[in-house]
């Protein structure tokens, strides 16, 4: 098959080195080959990316920038200490690159349409953008969460490890991901544009050299709401069709999870179609979740089950996600949690 790949993200990437092996593809990316930059926080689960790292015979040991041993988490004055397992930061921009090495990229090369690529005449066009720049808008259920974030430097970094803030209001987080050397990503996102200022105020209080700011948007919308994921010639991969984890905004390992259905399934897209929505269905439960959260109405008996879904899921998937659910994998200040169950069940309506 003569395919075009439009967008060289993990998603674009990962497809380019796996299909360029039985057809013929070329690569298309906004970005100058220079200038390429990968706007993320570069957090992601050791034992499951290093699958798709082997796949396209890269070695994820010779990208993992930071080990991590605990996650500091801090939510309305409280404190969560999470035993990690196989957290990591990793240098996703050289793995990508890593990727899309020997195979025919066009950089600098902005597409809009189906229409900008007729001269090629290909029999397949996959929307790997990220925002979906080629497949319909999603009207109804779009959910996409403006973030920040800056690459720093520190003479003394403010911690040694992984450090997540929940943002007043719970609209969104902000996180500190050491990276090597004093260095460390600092960014935040927020569905009610508070992002920048706790970023600023992080500063404020900790210091350190900014290097580089980047900022882009991520979609928390579930793949079910990011249908079609079909029109034309084009086919949608990764969070052009919504495939990141609403709860933490985590994409890179599903996002390769979905292009690796997208390989298996090239010749009966349908079937594509049906295994993505199978394999993401809990994202729909999360998305369910989180609304009423962020609208800041929570009722108890609509939040219950849903709760317990949730957390049943991130206690039973904590090696999955690397990060420790379970009692004994966590520490946090009983009186703290006290007050804090307190000040949950005066907002909650019966
Ligand atoms: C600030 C931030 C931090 C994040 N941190 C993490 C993290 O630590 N761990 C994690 O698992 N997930 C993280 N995510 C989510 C994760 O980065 C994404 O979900 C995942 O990378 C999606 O991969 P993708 O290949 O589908 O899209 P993208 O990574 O967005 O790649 C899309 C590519 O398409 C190109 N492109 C876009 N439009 C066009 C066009 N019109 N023409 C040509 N090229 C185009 C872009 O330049 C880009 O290179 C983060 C997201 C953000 C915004």
């Amino acid at each position: 098959m003569k395919i075009g790949i439009v967008g060289m993200g993990v998603a674009g990437s990962y497809l380019l080195n796996q299909l360029s092996r039985d057809h013929d593809v070329t690569a298309f990316e906004r970005y100058p080959l220079k200038k390429f930059q990968c706007v993320c926080a570069w957090g992601t689960t050791k034992d499951y990316i290093r699958r798709f790292g082997d796949q396209c015979d890269i070695d994820i040991d010779e990208h993992v920038l930071h080990e991590g041993r605990t996650l500091l988490t801090e939510v309305a004055g409280m404190a969560i200490k999470s035993e990690l397992f196989g957290l990591v930061s990793f240098d996703k921009q050289g793995f990508v690159e890593a990727m899309r090495k020997g195979h025919k990229v066009r950089y600098d090369s902005w597409i809009n349409s189906e229409e900008d690529l007729k001269k090629y005449d290909f029999d397949l066009i996959i929307d790997a953008t990220g925002l979906r720049v080629l497949l319909p808008r999603i009207e109804s259920y779009e959910l996409r969460i403006p973030c920040v974030q800056y690459r720093v430097e520190y003479e003394k970094p403010p911690f040694e490890d992984f450090y997540v803030k929940i943002l007043d209001g719970m609209s969104g987080y902000l996180w500190y991901f050491p990276l090597e050397d004093g260095i460390a990503h600092v960014g935040a996102g927020d569905l009610h544009r508070g992002h920048m200022k706790a970023v600023e105020g992080f500063f404020e209080r900790y210091g350190g050299k900014k290097q580089k700011l980047v900022g882009r948007a991520v979609r928390l919308c579930p793949p079910k709401y990011c249908q079609p994921f079909q029109s034309g010639k084009v086919v949608g991969v990764g969070e052009s069709i919504g495939t990141v984890f609403p709860l933490l905004g985590e994409g890179i390992i599903p996002t390769l999870e979905c292009s690796e259905l997208l390989v298996r399934h090239l010749d009966d897209l349908d079937e594509y179609r049906r295994q993505v929505l199978k394999k993401f269905a809990f994202y729909e439960t999360c998305y369910d979740f989180l609304m009423p959260v962020f609208r800041g109405e929570m009722s108890m008996s609509e939040q219950a089950s849903l709760s317990a879904a949730v957390f049943s899921h991130m206690w039973e998937n904590q090696a999955r996600h690397g990060v420790g659910m379970t009692p004994t994998s966590m520490s946090i200040d009983p009186k703290a949690l006290f007050q804090q169950a307190m000040s949950i069940a005066r907002k909650i309506t019966l």
